[in-house]
């Protein structure tokens, strides 16, 4: 029984319609809330029983439009700066149903698709400075990029066969960096069963950047302990303030103790697009890095990359041990006979076609449109900061040197132990009244309101919605 439409005609209105009504919905954006909650009796639907019984598409398309497209995150807005979500873009959009419609298989295959992610990939390469022989992959997003580079690092410095003989063969291994690290070197150290204590929490200076004497001390300590470093783990844009260690210092010493060097630049990396690049230098020396291009890159979800110059370690470590089962083996001809096995670099083995939104993006806009609008924000978080500095009723807890500024309402004469409450409420009451959404974080104690600017839609007047909302909203509260 086939799925298709019966009537292709009725399906190809329905379906203009849908891309009339979503370049609509994305060119309005501005008019709409930041945010706004999921109604109840909106949430009540979503308690349905199973759909047996098929229905038209125009009704499940009416459905979409009543409960669905009225609630989203808010990141395609221009007054959403919170965590590190990216904005999308128009052309993305586009390319997701095209890459939907060919619906290829990414594992490799004698395929224009696999042409496509080879290409992409060895942009990427240049833009970050990377050997032309470097290798890489699109992935999920940051978590599994940042992963894939461990795992790699974990095959090319522990010193045994840890896939086959798994961890207990040998000594416990460890990893470095510093506190600011996100949290995906949790899940990291988790899922690869070497256990959170593996990774040495290094302390930072107040410029959230990783101390590296207190690195290297922790390394001498542990290898005098017996326990075997494998990795320094360094942040190029941390994901609480936007700091970015110390790279080049840190390869040194990963080059001294002979350790493999990742860096973190979920967001960070993507300065190396920018006129700011000299912020992350030491970046193309890493031995791996990953990078998203869903949150600064502006590529809808989802789409990360790991990047390697050690593409045998990354082939190592995901390479099926005595090649490919015999159902996934390549003839001498056909389909299954490519240069290119995307699945031999990462955990998937059946993958979509992340590489045409970015392929689209990165040609119809150009790289250095890309890199002009990531300039923006980067300036835009220094006038901002620049203007909660100089507000009498606010201050600047972080200072800003990417595109993150941590600010919070502390006029004087309010007590110092009723601020953080204060801005709680200030927060969500941003949130809520749907003016802006920046997120929270706490710096030395100190609850922050984090504004993350990766937003290509925003403007200098909605910088100044937002400190004007801040600066009602803390009197008003603060008088309850
Ligand atoms: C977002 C982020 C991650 C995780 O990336 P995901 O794409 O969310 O998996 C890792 N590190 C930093 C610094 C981040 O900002």
């Amino acid at each position: 029984m086939s799925l298709d439409p019966a009537d292709w005609n009725q399906t190809r209105a329905t379906g203009r319609r849908m891309v009339d009504d979503m370049l609509g919905w994305l060119e309005t954006v501005r008019d709409r809330p930041a945010w706004t909650s999921v109604p109840a009796e909106v949430k009540a639907r979503f308690a349905l029983p199973v759909p047996r019984q098929g229905a038209p598409l125009e009704a499940v398309y009416d459905d979409f439009l009543r409960d669905v497209l009225p609630y989203p995150t808010g990141n395609v807005h221009p007054r959403f700066w919170g965590w590190v979500m990216g904005t999308g873009t128009t052309t993305g959009v586009l390319a997701e149903l095209l890459a939907a419609t060919m619906n290829p298989h990414l594992a490799g295959y004698d395929q224009s698709a696999a042409l496509v992610e080879r290409q992409v990939i060895a942009w990427l390469v240049e833009l970050m400075g990377f050997p032309s022989d470097a290798s890489g992959l699109l992935v999920s997003g940051g978590t599994e990029a940042n992963i894939n580079g461990l795992m790699a690092a974990r095959v090319a410095k522990a010193g045994w066969d840890v896939r086959a003989e798994g961890l207990r063969a040998g000594p416990p291994l460890t990893l470095y960096g510093s506190a600011e690290t996100h949290s995906w070197i949790n899940t990291a150290c988790e899922t690869m069963g070497l256990g959170r204590q593996a990774f040495r929490v290094i302390t930072t200076g107040d410029d959230y950047r990783i101390d590296v004497a207190a690195c290297r001390a922790r390394i001498d300590a542990d290898i005098a302990a017996g326990l075997r470093p494998i990795a320094i783990v360094a942040n190029a844009g941390t994901v609480g303030t936007g700091a970015t260690d110390d790279l080049v210092a840190l390869r040194a010493l990963a080059d001294e103790k002979d350790l493999w060097l990742h860096v973190d630049g979920a967001f960070g990396a993507l300065v190396a697009w920018t006129p700011s690049r000299a912020m992350v230098a030491g970046l193309e020396t890493a031995d791996s890095l990953a990078f998203d291009l869903h949150k600064w890159g502006y590529m809808p979800y989802e789409v990360g990359v790991a990047l390697t110059r050690r593409a045998d370690a990354q082939t190592a470590a995901y390479q099926p041990a005595g090649g490919a089962p015999a159902y996934l083996k390549s003839p001498d001809g056909g389909i299954a006979v490519d240069t290119t096995y995307f699945a031999d670099r990462g955990l998937q083995l059946s993958r979509g076609f992340r590489a045409l939104k970015v392929w689209m993006s990165m040609k119809e806009q150009g790289v250095d449109a890309l890199g002009a609008a990531m300039q923006e924000n980067i300036d835009q978080a220094r006038r901002l900061g620049e203007r909660v500095a100089a507000h009498a009723d606010l201050e600047l807890l972080a200072p800003v040197t990417l595109n993150i500024v941590c600010l919070r309402y502390a006029p004087a004469g309010l007590p110092e132990a009723a601020l953080n409450a204060l801005n709680q409420a200030i927060l969500v009451a941003l949130q809520e009244r749907g003016i802006a959404v920046p997120s929270q974080t706490m710096l030395q104690g100190r609850f922050a309101i984090r504004v993350c600017i990766t937003n290509h839609r925003s403007r200098d007047e909605d910088f100044d919605v937002l400190v004007e909302a801040v600066a009602a909203i803390g009197p008003e509260l603060a008088a309850r």
